[in-house]
């Protein structure tokens, strides 16, 4: 008979971390799922600098770091398998991954996926991407991030220390922080850094090795080719996997599911709210367990 845990999460990025050591900390052992990576999104952050106890901010990837060695310390360890499949049956959850797992009550710290963007370009997924993980290291290429939000922002203020980058915008309004795009102008490596208003994207097509981007703007057509696309255009809810009558609650909490972080953020997506989320989350499994 499969093994009933007392409380799973799935999503390892800072929402579920929080929660999982709170629950540790209780006397609970979470049984967690994590399909990609520890840290989540924050593993794409260049530098945080409004997460409390790092005055100086942090890097994503430092934060990570961090993150994981306090997990280590906790002695709580991760199941590296996707969650396809949550379903709710009487008072037990379901849960699909590499096998079928049960628990009674599970954390949803799935955080979003990026949105998928008109103009798609199949042939070559690895030079158009969502995330810059897959491409943090690459120097001296062409990358054009499309969007101009505060993820834009960093991207670019990452990637323009060793690349050359281009910033389109398809409208004159700018999104983000303007303290991200005065930093961004400011930078030291500026001139590695274009930023293009009121420019939209007609088409991608792939010539050898590079990627041809073809755009109207200001009534002309502009062709710019590139190494490497980068799509920063928001982002959505991950909650592919939840059965439809889980779905219809979200992002509401149920009787015994929890949906913490930017999974139901909106546009709240910070990780100290994450980590507060995961921790309340906690909280409140260990306050209901401890009265039964
Ligand atoms: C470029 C950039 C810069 C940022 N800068 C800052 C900043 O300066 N300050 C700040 O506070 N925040 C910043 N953020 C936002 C911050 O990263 C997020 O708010 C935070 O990571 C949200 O945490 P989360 O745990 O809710 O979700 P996520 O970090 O998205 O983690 C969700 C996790 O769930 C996993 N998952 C999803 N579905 C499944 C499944 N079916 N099965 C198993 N695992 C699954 C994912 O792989 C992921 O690891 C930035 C984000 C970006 C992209």
């Amino acid at each position: 008979m499969t093994k009933r845990h007392k409380v799973a999460i799935i999503g390892a990025g800072p929402a579920g971390i929080a929660a999982a050591i709170q629950l540790q900390r209780s006397g609970i052992t979470p049984l967690v799922f994590e399909q990609t990576r520890i840290g989540g999104l924050l593993n794409n952050a260049f530098f945080v600098e409004n997460y409390p106890g790092f005055p100086d901010g942090i890097s994503g990837h430092e934060l990570v770091a961090k993150f994981r060695k306090h997990l280590r310390k906790w002695k709580i360890s991760l199941l590296n398998e996707r969650v396809t499949n949550l379903v709710k049956k009487k008072n037990t959850f379901f849960i699909m991954a590499r096998k079928q797992y049960c628990a009674d009550k599970v954390i949803i710290a799935s955080g979003t996926a990026p949105k998928r963007p008109k103009i798609w370009f199949e042939n070559s997924p690895k030079k158009v991407v969502f995330e810059i993980y897959p491409i943090k290291n690459v120097r001296k290429k062409k990358i054009i991030i499309i969007g101009a939000g505060d993820a834009a922002y960093d991207y670019a203020l990452n990637l323009g220390r060793h690349n050359s980058v281009t910033i389109v915008n398809r409208t004159e309004q700018r999104k983000g922080l303007n303290l991200l795009f005065r930093r961004m102008k400011q930078a030291k490596y500026k001139k590695h850094i274009t930023y293009i208003p009121n420019t939209k994207l007609l088409g991608i097509t792939q010539s050898h090795n590079n990627l041809i981007t073809r755009f109207a703007s200001k009534g002309e057509r502009v062709t710019l080719s590139c190494d490497y696309v980068l799509y920063a255009i928001g982002r959505q809810p991950a909650i592919d996997f939840l059965s439809a009558s889980i779905k219809k609650k979200f992002p509401r909490d149920g009787g015994n599911f929890f949906f913490v972080g930017d999974v139901k953020q909106g546009d709240l997506r910070q990780t100290s709210i994450a980590v507060g989320d995961g921790i309340k989350a906690a909280m409140r499994i260990a306050q209901r367990l401890k009265k039964r």
